[in-house]
């Protein structure tokens, strides 16, 4: 089974989708942390983020990896290196919606996606996995919930994260403004924009608590699983 989700940042896609994978034991994707580490990559070679040919160079060579523990805990290695915690910090998440903009970074990316859905059943969550990656996904899910609303669950996660020394992941005024560029450029851009696939299930999580859209959602895969014995 292929679950597509998508949304803005601080939709809480990342955190949803990873507990339904643990749930069902399927593969967890988590794409957003690709274009970051391409972006950290960038950074820390000192590539002009805005020179697509040679951001698209960093893509191809970036090897990027996932570990999980039981508890789902992430950690992201990027050429071997633990980049976990770097690339969450404010100056990936300041250029990342340029780096991923870029028409030939993605197509880069692309590949290494799919390839996640080809051998077992996954969970893809990221702005583009029902539209472009697997438009073909048995349950497509796009989670929205207002900026304000996501600026605070985007606050409260850097603290759990522990970011307390970078000031801006903790200012409601600085996370909110970021995450409204974030989605302006992500949603307005050619290739892949952030948007609902036509046959997304839409969901405002605002109103709604952790367990609520879990269990919702839930109960669509276990449809779709029902359906298929
Ligand atoms: O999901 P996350 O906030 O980690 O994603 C970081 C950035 O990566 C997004 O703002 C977006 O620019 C990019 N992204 C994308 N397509 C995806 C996932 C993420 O363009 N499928």
């Amino acid at each position: 089974m292929i679950v597509a989700i998508d949304g803005p940042a601080g939709s809480g896609k990342s955190s949803i989708s990873l507990q339904l994978a643990l749930k069902y034991g399927f593969v967890y994707l988590d794409s957003g942390a690709m274009y970051r580490s391409v972006t950290l990559a960038c950074l820390k070679n000192g590539v002009d983020v805005y020179n697509e040919a040679e951001v698209t160079r960093v893509a191809k060579e970036s090897q990027i990896e996932f570990l999980y523990d039981q508890d789902g805990k992430q950690t992201v290695l990027l050429n071997g290196e633990d980049v976990t915690g770097d690339i969450r910090s404010s100056a990936v998440n300041a250029v990342v919606s340029v780096v991923s903009a870029h028409p030939s970074v993605r197509t880069a990316l692309l590949d290494a996606q799919r390839a996640y859905g080809q051998k077992t059943s996954v969970v893809a969550e990221g702005r583009d996995t029902a539209t472009t990656v697997f438009p073909n996904a048995d349950l497509k899910i796009f989670l929205d919930a207002s900026p304000e609303t996501r600026a605070l669950r985007r606050i409260e996660q850097n603290k759990q994260k522990g970011m307390l020394d970078d000031p801006d992941a903790l200012d409601f005024e600085k996370v909110l403004e970021s995450i409204r560029k974030r989605d302006e450029i992500d949603s307005s851009r050619a290739a892949s924009p952030l948007k609902p696939a036509e046959d997304s299930i839409i969901i405002d999580t605002s109103p709604l608590t952790f367990d609520e859209v879990f269990s919702l959602i839930s109960r669509y895969i276990d449809a779709f699983l029902v359906q298929q014995n």
